[in-house]
């Protein structure tokens, strides 16, 4: 069978390379490599109806990511799927379950190159929608998991957080709990049957692991302050509020739940688990896994020596994504939303992580404050903490450290019911939303160039993760109904992409 497509110039006008692994009538499965698009490679199937193409877009899972219709210049969107959420929008009020039978159903009767290929492509309808519905065991309604794609496992290791940003649904007056080690392995041994029971053969195409935590050095902090009396006595004095966040720092299990001062209290020692060991268990569950990512904060980092984030980078095998959300480097944008630590605290984190080894990914959060928030009196515009934020980013982030370089993620802000940020929203209180001349998306526009223009490596994850996931979840909180009958049309410029 020839290895180069009859069909995919007519799905946007030029070739992008690739490699057909099936063929049927008037249809063919495509691997599309990605890199001369920048893209993540992704299998294309492409069934020429008539005058018509459809064009289904699969991950490297087998998993249906969207189905359009391309008629002449026009694409019309029939699926979508956004990320490794499921959440999948039928936009002309076809079933979900008959779009992806159709898709399933035309390659089962593909004639493969290699006949292994196709057991990648068995999946039914039913069996996609049990496994997305499945894979929520793995992280809790408020979780969001940045760039949450078909090829990451989640394995949940910890739940709330001790700090108090007011845009963020985690904090809880318990505090952070941080789970045990027989927790932990049962939720990555549950990760792993899940994936191998869904994906079999092929749970080696989940190469990339996220340790679900709102931040991993929780965990080592903890664990010092348990064991070392003269660190602890160290803190009271010269990090307070560390001691303070550490104080709301809880040791579960599957029977208890006990407060870290009272473990401190009762003499206990060497019961928290270390990051290094927790990344050991990860790695013995998913051996393949090639990329792990978790969240860091900033006090955490500074509260960190360079020793042990030196140690957890080349001794845990593993960890070597990290993701810092500074929000906002303009201080008193950072502040008022909760974040105390300065534009230099982050500078100091952020350089220790790089220092360290980790590929740092910060994320960025655009719209928090609409036009801008007023504090002690006076006005504080939201383009200028914007414009500071940039300047900040261009000098942390704009270097590369051991032939890395660092990457901002930008992200819309999206109001979560019952966080006080949302209500000062509702109310307009505190708040200066945006007027009829201005939006979020526009702001986001515009931040996301104006990035661009300083040569960062920048990604805006708009409608890719935390809104969709968000707005999805409220969706479901207040009963509306998954499905969207409006239909997107727009030109597909000749020889362009899509
Ligand atoms: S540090 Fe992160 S997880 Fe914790 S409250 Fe702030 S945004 Fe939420």
């Amino acid at each position: 069978m020839e290895a180069y497509s009859r069909l995919i110039d007519l799905v946007g006008g030029f070739s992008p390379v690739h490699t057909v692994l099936a063929r049927g009538a008037d249809a063919e499965l495509c691997y599309v490599h990605g890199k001369d698009t920048g893209n993540d490679p992704q299998y294309w199937l492409i069934e020429k109806k008539g005058k018509n193409i459809t064009l289904t877009t699969l991950g490297l899972t087998g998993i249906v990511q969207s189905v359009s219709m391309i008629r002449g210049h026009k694409r019309e969107h029939l699926l979508e799927r956004k990320n490794g959420y499921g959440n999948f929008r039928s936009y002309t009020g076809q079933p979900v379950e008959r779009l992806l039978a159709a898709a399933y159903d035309s390659i089962s009767g593909f004639e493969f190159n290699d006949p292994r290929h196709k057991e990648l492509f068995g999946w039914r309808a039913d069996q996609i929608i049990a496994r997305f519905g499945e894979m929520k065991q793995l992280y809790d309604e408020k979780d969001i998991v940045p760039e949450y794609n078909d090829t990451m496992v989640i394995a949940k290791i910890s739940k709330s957080c001790p700090r108090a940003c007011i845009y963020c649904p985690e904090p809880s007056a318990q505090g952070i709990q941080l789970y045990d080690m027989d927790t932990i392995t049962h939720n990555m041994s549950m990760a792993k049957n899940l994936h191998e029971k869904y994906h079999g053969r092929f749970i080696n195409e989940m190469n990339e692991g996220f340790l679900n935590t709102s931040s991993i050095l929780w965990f080592h902090l903890a664990g010092r302050y348990l064991d070392d009396k003269a660190w602890r006595e160290e803190i009271k004095e010269d990090n307070p509020c560390i001691e303070n966040l550490l104080g709301r720092a809880n040791l579960f299990g599957e029977k208890s739940t006990i407060r870290l001062k009272e473990l401190v209290r009762r003499g206990a020692k060497g019961i928290i688990p270390d990051p290094k060991d927790i990344v050991g268990v990860f790695r013995e569950h998913f051996p393949h896994l090639e990329k792990i990512y978790t969240f860091m904060g900033v006090p955490e980092t500074n509260a960190t020596s360079e020793g042990y984030l030196s140690e957890l980078f080349n001794n845990a095998e593993g960890i070597n994504r990290v993701l810092v959300g500074i929000e906002s480097a303009h201080n008193p944008t950072s502040r008022f939303l909760g974040k105390k630590e300065t534009a230099e605290d982050k500078t100091r984190a952020i350089t220790m992580l790089q220092k360290a080894g980790f590929k740092v990914k910060v994320i960025v959060q655009v719209g928090a404050v609409g036009e801008g928030f007023y504090h002690g009196g006076r006005f504080v515009s939201g383009r200028e903490g914007l414009e500071e934020t940039a300047a900040w980013l261009k000098q942390t982030m704009g270097n590369s450290y051991n032939g890395k370089t660092g990457k901002i993620l930008v992200s819309r802000y999206v109001p979560v019911e019952g966080t006080p940020l949302a209500e000062m929203h509702n109310h307009m209180r505190n708040i200066r939303p945006y007027g009829p001349k201005n939006s979020p998306e526009k702001e986001v526009r515009w931040f996301v160039r104006r990035l661009q223009k300083e040569g960062l490596d920048v990604v805006s994850i708009v409608d890719e993760d935390y809104e969709v996931a968000v707005q999805e979840r409220r969706a479901i909180r207040t009963g509306a109904g998954r499905k969207e009958t409006r239909s997107r049309n727009f030109q597909i410029p000749p020889s362009h992409f899509i």
